[in-house]
C-alpha cells in the first residue's frame, strides 16, 4: 500500500484516540510539567506523585525518628528483594529471582563475571564473548574489563552476524535485548536457543525492555538478565538498577563481589564469607534507602497498569504512539533528511522511534528541546553501520504518561524545526556534557 493510500490521522483524530485509551487514567500517576511533551522516558524516567511524599517520609520519620530500628521496622533490610519479587512480574520472573541493587554496569559485572566461571568450568576450550558492537558502550566495557582479567576474548559482531558468531568457541552471548540508539529488539527466545544450541550462555541487558515491553525469562530459557531503574521503571535519576539470574544458576558459584549483604547471615558477622541461597547472593554491600524508596514508587506506577491489561496493554498502545510518530514524521517532515532507523515491524521494535540524520541530529534535537519537546541526541560511533554509525535523534515512548495528542504536537514542533531552518542556528550548535 502506497503513503497516499494510507489515512494521515489529523490532530483531532489524536485528540479522539486519548480519549478513547483506557490506559489514559495512568498518566494521573506522574509529575508532568505543563507544555512539556517528554520522549525521553527511556533515558529518565519522569517523577511519579508519590515518590516526593515517599522519599520524604522515609528521611523525616523513618531515618530522623525511627533512625537504625528502619532497617527491621520500616523494610529496609528487605527492600532490595520485596523490590525485586515486583520488577520479576515486569519480566517473565518468579518471586525470590530478583534483586534490585547496585547499577546496571555493576550487575553486569556480577552476571557476567559468574557466566564466565560455568563456561570455565564446563570447558576448557570456550573462552569468547560475543557481543553486538552496537551495543551500549558500559555493557561492552565491563566485558573487555573482564576479558582481560580472565584471559577470554570479546568478539564483536553486527546484528546480522549472530548466528554465524555463534561457534564452539563462544562460553557467553552478552546482549542487549532493546537496542538503545535503534530500538531493534531481538527476539529473546530464539536468540537464546540458538545460543544455547551452540553452547553457550546467555546473558541479556533490559535496560530499555523491564517496563517498555513484555518480558518472558523463563519462557525465553535466559540464564542471567540485568536492567535498569532509572529508564521505562520510574525510579529517578541514579536509582537502583535489578539482577535476575536463572535458578539452576544462582547457586553454583560465588558471584565475584561477595560482599557482606549476600551473605547468608550477614549479622553473624562471621570472618568466613557464606554465600545467601538464591539471588540475595547478588547483593553486594549496603544500598541506598533513599534510592530504593523512590525506586519503589516508579515500579509500582507500572503494576498500577496490571489491571488495565498489565505489560501486552502498555506494548499495545506504545506500539500504537510510535507508529504514529513514524507514521507523521514520513508523511509531514519528508524532505528534510531524516530517515527512520528503527524497524517498522512490530516484532523486531522496542518503545522508540530513532531518526538518522547526517549534519543535524544534534541542532535538531536541541532546537526542539527548546521548544519543550524532549528527546535526545546519540553521536555516532566512528565508521560503523546505522547500528553504531550515525548521529541519531531518539524519541522514546512510554504509554503509562504519553497521549497520542502529544505525539501530533511533537511532529508538528518537529516539522516546524525542519521547515523554519532554526536549528541552523549557533546556539543548538553547542555541545553539552550530557547529551
Ligand atoms: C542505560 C543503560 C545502562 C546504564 O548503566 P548504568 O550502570 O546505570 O550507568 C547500561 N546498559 C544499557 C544497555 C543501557 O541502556
Amino acid at each position: 500500500m502506497s503513503i497516499f493510500e494510507v489515512k494521515i490521522p489529523r490532530r483531532r483524530d489524536c485528540q479522539l484516540m486519548d480519549m478513547a485509551d483506557p490506559l489514559r487514567v495512568l498518566r494521573h500517576q506522574f509529575v508532568l510539567p505543563p507544555d512539556t511533551i517528554y520522549l525521553d522516558g527511556n533515558s529518565l524516567g519522569v517523577l511519579p506523585k508519590a515518590t516526593t511524599a515517599r522519599v520524604a517520609d522515609v528521611v523525616t520519620r523513618e531515618w530522623g525518628e525511627d533512625l537504625i530500628t528502619s532497617w527491621n521496622k520500616n523494610g529496609w533490610f528487605d527492600a532490595p528483594r520485596r523490590i525485586g519479587d515486583k520488577i520479576a512480574q515486569l519480566i517473565g520472573a518468579a518471586a525470590g529471582e530478583v534483586v534490585a541493587t547496585d547499577t546496571t554496569s555493576i550487575n553486569l559485572y556480577k552476571v557476567l563475571s559468574t557466566a564466565m566461571t560455568i563456561a570455565a568450568q564446563n570447558s576448557t576450550t570456550r573462552r569468547v564473548i560475543v557481543s553486538e558492537r552496537g551495543n551500549f558502550p558500559t555493557d561492552l566495557y565491563i566485558a573487555q574489563a573482564l576479558c582481560a582479567e580472565r584471559g577470554f576474548q570479546l568478539h564483536l559482531i553486527d546484528q546480522t552476524e549472530l548466528t554465524t558468531a555463534l561457534n564452539s568457541d563462544v562460553a557467553v552471548l552478552m546482549l542487549t535485548h532493546v537496542n538503545y540508539r535503534t530500538g531493534f529488539m531481538h527476539d529473546m527466545e530464539s536468540v537464546t536457543a540458538a545460543a544455547h544450541h551452540a553452547g553457550a550462555l546467555t546473558v541479556w541487558d533490559l535496560a530499555h525492555s523491564a517496563g517498555a515491553v513484555p518480558v518472558d525469562l523463563h519462557a525465553a530459557l535466559a540464564d542471567f538478565a540485568v536492567g535498569c531503574g532509572y529508564k521505562y521503571l520510574n525510579g529517578g535519576p541514579g536509582a537502583p538498577a535489578f539482577v535476575w539470574v536463572h535458578p539452576q544458576h544462582a547457586e553454583r558459584f560465588w558471584q565475584p563481589l561477595a560482599g557482606w549483604w549476600g551473605h547468608a547471615a550477614p549479622f553473624a558477622f562471621s570472618p568466613q564469607y557464606q554465600p545467601a541461597a538464591g539471588i540475595s547472593r547478588f547483593l553486594c554491600g549496603t544500598q541506598s534507602m533513599l534510592g530504593m524508596a523512590a525506586l519503589e514508587c516508579g515500579v509500582d506506577t507500572l503494576l498500577a497498569a496490571q489491571v488495565h491489561g498489565g505489560m501486552a496493554a502498555l506494548r499495545k498502545k506504545s506500539l500504537a504512539l510510535s507508529d504514529l510518530f513514524i507514521q507523521l514524521v514520513e508523511h509531514r517532515c519528508g524532505g528534510y533528511g531524516l530517515e527512520v532507523v528503527t524497524p517498522q515491524e512490530h516484532s523486531l521494535r522496542g518503545s522508540q522511534a530513532s531518526f538518522a540524520h547526517s549534519k543535524g541530529a544534534y541542532a535538531i534535537m536541541q532546537a526542539l528541546i527548546a521548544r519543550k519537546v524532549i528527546g535526545d541526541f546519540r553521536a555516532g560511533a566512528a565508521g560503523g553501520t546505522v547500528a553504531d554509525g550515525e548521529d541519531i535523534l531518539r524519541f522514546g515512548f512510554t504509554p503509562l504518561y504519553l497521549g497520542f495528542d502529544e505525539v501530533w504536537q511533537a511532529v508538528e514542533h518537529l516539522r516546524q524545526v525542519l521547515e523554519s531552518g532554526e536549528w541552523k542556528a549557533e546556539k543548538f550548535m553547542q555541545k553539552l556534557a550530557v547529551t
